[in-house]
């Protein structure tokens, strides 16, 4: 099989070790198999997304030594496929509106007469499903989000080939979606914000696919996202790729890095005089 990976960071800070890590895998996994890196740019959310960290990720990445061919995709240019995507869910009757802000989705969960305690899924709490029936909201006209309506969406799709390759940890498994965890531990998610016109998962379902992308290398934390993407894929006919979910880098008490550590900044260690092996025997990665 010839290898496409990708690295594909939000541009919302600066990139740390773990990015490194990721970006590094990705890129080292393609190419001892002669396959392909590719970099992507997922700047869907553009109240975060920075022109300034889009700079910063290419000189991080190059410094690293890394490249990919151009031009970089980038999700702002892409709303056209995501809204086609969107339609085509809309079309099948897998979606709807949603008008819940947080709030409301906070005190629907934790309510006394939904009897058990609220359940967190891949993104936060799980929606205890308030607009699903709300026969007031059908066709709400822009409503802030919509929902994936996950028990019709499995109504749908052929479960019993619902999985995929996981490479990640040294292991080669395949690795079945459950479908009772998908309803009550995933639930209703939310496929687009009006103000983005996607979300997450829909975007990264569609780019891998267009991309071609054979591996999606990423962080472990993102692992139990990967039942959203599954579904998502056999709902729009899309393949799924192999996933490679790696260890997470921690920093000295064990804590996740995250991109307001800049102590950890790449770009920090650039400018202290560290080098692009330092970085990877930091991660664990030979040279
Ligand atoms: N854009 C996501 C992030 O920066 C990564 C998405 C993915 O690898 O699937 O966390």
């Amino acid at each position: 099989m010839k290898i496409t990976s990708r690295f594909a960071p939000s541009p919302t800070g600066p990139l740390h070790l773990g990015h490194a890590y990721s970006a590094l895998l990705a890129h080292d996994l393609a190419v001892a198999a002669g396959g392909t890196f590719l970099l992507r740019i997922e700047d869907i959310d553009q109240s975060r997304a920075r022109p300034e960290w889009e700079e910063q990720i290419y000189k991080d990445l190059s410094w690293l030594g890394l490249s990919w061919p151009e031009p970089v995709m980038r999700q702002s240019d892409r709303l056209g496929a995501y809204r086609d995507a969107l339609n085509s869910l809309e079309e099948m009757g897998v979606t709807y509106p949603c008008s819940c802000s947080r709030k409301d989705i906070q005190l629907a969960a934790s309510a006394p007469q939904e009897g058990s305690a609220p359940v967190y899924g891949p993104d936060g709490l799980v929606y205890p499903g308030t607009c699903r029936n709300a026969a007031f909201n059908v066709g709400v006209p822009n409503a802030p989000a919509i929902r994936l309506h996950m028990a019709k969406a499995i109504d749908l799709i052929d479960t019993k080939s619902l999985s995929y390759h996981e490479t990640g940890s040294g292991k080669h498994q395949v690795m079945s979606i459950n479908l009772a965890d998908a309803l009550t531990r995933v639930g209703d998610i939310v496929l687009a914000r009006r103000d983005m016109g996607t979300s997450y998962h829909l975007s990264v379902v569609i780019d891998d696919a267009a991309q071609n992308v054979t591996t999606v290398v990423r962080g472990e934390d993102l692992a139990e996202a990967t039942q959203i993407h599954v579904i998502l894929q056999r709902l729009l006919s899309l393949p799924t790729p192999q996933y490679h979910h790696h260890r997470l880098i921690r920093d000295d008490a064990g804590k996740r890095l995250a991109k307001r550590d800049d102590a950890r900044a790449l770009a920090k260690f650039r400018e202290d005089g560290l080098s692009p092996q330092h970085i990877r025997k930091m991660v664990g990665l030979s040279d």
